[in-house]
């Protein structure tokens, strides 16, 4: 059953170390004796799969299982797609080389709307039925995970069932009831199975539930087709973070990757509170570790892998109650093993700078903070809750303390934003400057604005707003441009408009943009997420096909009582939650952080029984 990948193959292609496997810590089991194997898929290259925290601690909780197993499987490079291609090599798993259409189960993690070309690449590589309604009866179930399941209606047709919310038990919940059907021979086939897997909190199969549209193409109605299926599926959550399970031995890879290094996940979840946010409404509510918890797990990571980096990995790190005495202990644990201690995340104050001079005492690379709005109106628009005050104390801290280069992250297209407000990131960036002048006393800093454009996004306040066309964001951006382009000190990178569009079409998509992924794959689309790779072109061409624009998903205002295309997918966040923190914005009116302050009453917390764990007493 092994596939065999010829040596002249794996000479002929980029980075061969992404397609052989057999890293350290990479779990080998024996293949034919397991009641249930599963594929863990990352529809995007090597070295961004295998710095997915989440496919990590699944490959660990799966393969804790005596039974069960878990192998990776990323996407082919496109040189060794067309190496597997020309060869007819199936896509096959990385740990036993096992063609993928022979697991029982392969699972996509979605990360992110431009990944989506991608899924439908790797079954067809896989030699997978792409639509699950015409899937053979001995195919593996397809399901999928992540934040893009939480509307995944785009990927409607090609996913068996999607897991949403965190995955740690209800994988094992899914998987068992796999084994339990095979062992009994199958009763009832697919069909069957997927009924029963609907039965599962946090499971959701597409395929029970029909979709009915008006005539104008907005969504008329959401309804079960079974009893299985649940009217609104709500999303799993682990209650006590402390108890669960960790990438305690998570696989070392011979190549560099995107985060090479310990991820040591502090809490789940930030109720700050950024309207622009997905996340921090999707992962509420925060739930933090014990930090006797994290030492323990840091120092055996650090031994099972010999990382000489661990990252803080959370939404906001900086936020985590017993951050101070942590990274101290840390740092002193971890001292001999020669481990040192990043934050990928800053918050923007002078504490925050102070921990990061503690944590890279020596090189002063550059600090990055991300106001997102260039005026106050702004931000308290999108809740960000900090002011320029915040900013100028934290980057005077910045250079006080050594550091010469800080990089500012904005976005524009936000909802009710003027030029005044776009013009207002270019007059932070001169402050910035001259704030080193008076620091310093002289002129040496460097600073890089990035903006990006902002995509309204599923379950938060702005999931009803327009996004702006590509015409207005490049004139948004030619605003900044002029205004910033004389200064040799500022960098100024934007994010092109275009993949930001697509993104905005696919995030609040429904049903029927199944057939335009279909067809925008047939033309050759992949890798969309990179830009070397993006075919606008593609896109359009395959929409126009489908008979829709882009512009009714992206760039249309819908109505508050409009049947949202993941109206039935819940994060436990009330849709009366969302709408009272719109008008908030339109009325530029702050919510304050739920996390230590009063409860905003997202909902969240009674929907689904759980509640803020937070060891701010500790600290
Ligand atoms: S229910 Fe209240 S405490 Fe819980 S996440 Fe929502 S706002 Fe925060």
């Amino acid at each position: 059953m092994k596939v065999e990948v010829p040596a002249t193959i794996l000479s002929r292609v980029i980075k061969p170390a992404r397609y052989t496997g057999q890293e350290l810590n990479a779990v080998r089991k024996e293949f034919a004796a397991m009641d249930v194997t599963v594929a863990l898929a990352l529809p995007d290259v090597y070295e961004v799969g295998m710095s997915n925290l989440g496919l990590k601690i699944l490959y660990q909780v799966i393969n804790a299982q005596e039974a069960m197993l878990a192998e990776r499987v990323y996407a082919p490079w496109v040189d060794m797609e067309r190496e597997m291609r020309a060869a007819q090599l199936p896509l096959y798993s990385l740990e036993s080389q096992v063609p993928i259409h022979a697991f029982d189960v392969v699972g996509f993690s979605l990360q992110y709307e431009l990944s989506y070309s991608n899924v439908l690449n790797m079954l067809d590589l896989a030699g997978i039925t792409l639509l699950a309604a015409e899937r053979g009866e001995a195919e593996p179930l397809v399901i999928g995970g992540g934040p893009c399941a939480f509307n995944a209606e785009p990927m409607a047709d090609f996913f068996d069932c999607l897991i949403i919310g965190e995955g740690e038990e209800v994988v094992l919940e899914l998987a068992a009831l796999v084994g339990r059907w095979k062992k009994e021979g199958r009763p009832g086939g697919r069909k069957e199975l997927l009924l029963q897997l609907a039965t599962l909190e946090g499971v959701y199969v597409p395929s029970l539930y029909a979709v009915s549209y008006e005539a104008d193409g907005r969504v008329k109605a959401i309804t079960p087709l079974s009893d299985a299926s649940k009217p609104v599926v709500k999303k799993r959550l682990l209650a006590d973070l402390d108890a669960a399970p960790v990438a305690m031995t998570p696989v070392v890879p011979y190549i560099d990757v995107v985060h090479d290094r310990i991820m040591l996940e502090l809490f789940r979840g930030c109720t700050r509170g950024c309207r622009f946010c997905q996340a921090g409404v999707i992962y509420r509510p925060v739930r933090e570790k014990r930090m006797e918890t994290l030492l323990n797990q840091a120092k055996q990571m650090a031994d099972a892998t010999g990382y000489n980096e661990i990252s803080l990995t959370s939404l906001s790190s900086a936020d985590y109650s017993c951050l101070h005495p942590l990274v101290s202990q840390l740092q002193e644990g971890l001292k001999e093993q020669g481990v040192s201690v990043s934050l990928p995340s800053l918050r923007i104050d002078s504490f925050s700078v102070e921990l990061a001079n503690q944590v890279q005492e020596v090189r002063k690379s550059s600090l990055t903070f991300a106001p997102e709005a260039g005026t106050q109106r702004m931000r308290d628009v999108i809740n960000k809750g900090v002011t320029e005050e915040d900013l100028m104390n934290a980057v005077k801290a910045a250079f006080a303390a050594g550091w010469s280069t800080v990089k500012l992250y904005f976005m524009i297209g936000l909802p009710t934003e003027t030029d005044e407000d776009v013009l207002g990131i270019a007059d932070l960036a001169y402050k910035v400057l001259n704030a080193y002048k008076e620091v310093k006393g002289r002129r040496g800093a460097k600073v890089t604005v990035s903006v990006s454009s902002f995509v309204p996004k599923p379950h938060t306040p702005f999931q009803w707003v327009d996004q702006h066309g590509m015409a207005e964001l490049a004139r948004k951006q030619q605003l900044l441009r002029d205004r910033l382009y004389r200064e040799r000190s500022i960098t100024f990178n934007w994010h092109d408009a275009k993949t930001s569009f697509m993104e905005g079409v696919f995030a609040r998509g429904d049903r029927r943009l199944g057939k335009v992924l279909y067809l925008a794959w047939q033309k050759g689309a992949k890798f969309d997420g990179w830009s070397e790779y993006f075919r606008y072109d593609i896109w359009l061409a395959a929409l126009a096909e489908a008979g829709l624009t882009p512009e009714f998903y992206a760039s249309r205002v819908r109505e508050m009582d409009e049947v949202l295309p993941w109206q039935h997918l819940s994060c436990g966040a009330d849709a009366a939650f969302l709408k009272k923190e719109y008008q908030k914005a339109v009325a530029a009116e702050f919510t304050p952080d739920c996390r230590r302050g009063e409860c905003s009453a997202c909902g969240v917390c009674p929907d689904l029984k759980v509640k803020v764990v937070d060891w701010e007493d500790n600290a």
